[in-house]
């Protein structure tokens, strides 16, 4: 079904089938989900949508949330007010968290997780944690079906690597038991001059040993941080951890900003690694960062 204007033609495909019949097409349509990220900028002085937008809206099976013991999967098009619906005695507590920061509250029944994780321009609250989770994509095309690692799904300059045709169809979260969950944003994502920053940490301990741990941050730019064979150096250390091993981690962390050349400005820098210290610090303590 189209419905159309002399510049604009929406589609409204009902079936999986058909939206990816449809998009081989045409594969220069705009994928439309929620609209908040595509329509952002848009006002009546100045309407200007893409000529041609393929909605997600009317096909239910890209809303479906189901569960089983071991996992969370969520289509892409359930919108972030239906995900939120589960529970914080389910969903994990950072990812929970990270779902309240997608913006004003009046975005969540419009805004996707698959719109979210899919902006072109921005990394948003929820991908940089979906990437130490071992979350999973499912993406679509025509024929053909991939399950990407959410740590895989950006391209070295930071674009969703969607090959034409292909659309972002499933999430899936495992639900393992990780006792430390860190999520964090500060700033304001689309003003540059606030340095935003999203910082992420999951960590299991147990008597007072670190079994796992892993940290991921990003600041304005779509390239996120992270150092597995730092992380690793943690794991096995008894807990708390003393200054001069937390030192020597956050002098890692530094070099390897430096050496990827990961733009991050000095407020956002000294706010990841802030944050790195304190949480660092506190592992194994009582009072231990949630
Ligand atoms: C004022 C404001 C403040 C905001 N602040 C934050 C914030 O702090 N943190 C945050 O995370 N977000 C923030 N957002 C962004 C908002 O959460 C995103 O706009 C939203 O998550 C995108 O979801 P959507 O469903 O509306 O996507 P859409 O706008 O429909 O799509 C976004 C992009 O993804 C593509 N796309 C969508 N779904 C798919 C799919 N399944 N497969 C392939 N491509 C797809 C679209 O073509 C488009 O390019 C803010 C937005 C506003 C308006």
């Amino acid at each position: 079904m189209a419905a159309s204007d002399k510049r604009t033609h929406v589609y409204l495909p009902e079936t999986l089938p058909e939206l990816l019949q449809l998009y081989r097409r045409k594969p220069l349509a705009s994928i439309y989900a929620g609209g908040t990220d595509l329509l952002r900028g848009v006002t009546k002085a100045e309407f200007a949508l893409p000529t041609e937008v393929i909605s997600l809206q009317e096909i239910e099976e890209l809303h479906r949330i189901s569960r089983t013991e071991r996992y969370l999967e969520i289509g892409a098009a359930a919108t972030v007010a239906r995900i939120l619906q589960i529970g914080s005695n389910i969903l994990p507590p950072a990812f929970y968290a990270a779902l309240h920061s997608i913006g004003p509250p009046g975005l969540f029944s419009l805004a996707t997780l698959g719109g979210n994780i899919c902006s072109v321009d921005h990394v948003y609250s929820i991908a940089p944690l979906l990437s130490i989770m071992d979350v999973r994509y499912e993406v679509r095309r025509q024929g053909h079906t991939r399950w990407v690692p959410a740590s895989r799904f950006r391209d070295a300059n930071g674009a969703p690597a969607l090959a034409e045709g292909e659309i972002l169809t499933r999430i899936r979260l495992p639900l393992e038991h990780w006792n430390v969950q860190v999520f964090r944003q500060l700033g304001t994502i689309h003003l540059e001059s606030t340095s935003p920053l999203i910082f992420c940490a999951l960590g299991k301990t147990t008597k007072a040993v670190l079994d796992d741990f892993r940290l991921t941050f990003c600041g304005s730019s779509p390239i996120l941080y992270r150092n597995r064979e730092l992380e690793a150096e943690l794991v096995g250390r008894k807990l708390p951890l003393p200054a001069r091993e937390i030192d020597a981690f956050l002098h890692g962390v530094s070099q390897g900003i430096e050496r990827t050349e990961m733009p991050l400005t000095p407020l956002q820098l000294h706010r990841a690694t802030g944050l790195t210290r304190v949480l660092l610090a506190r592992m194994g303590q009582p009072d231990s960062i949630d």
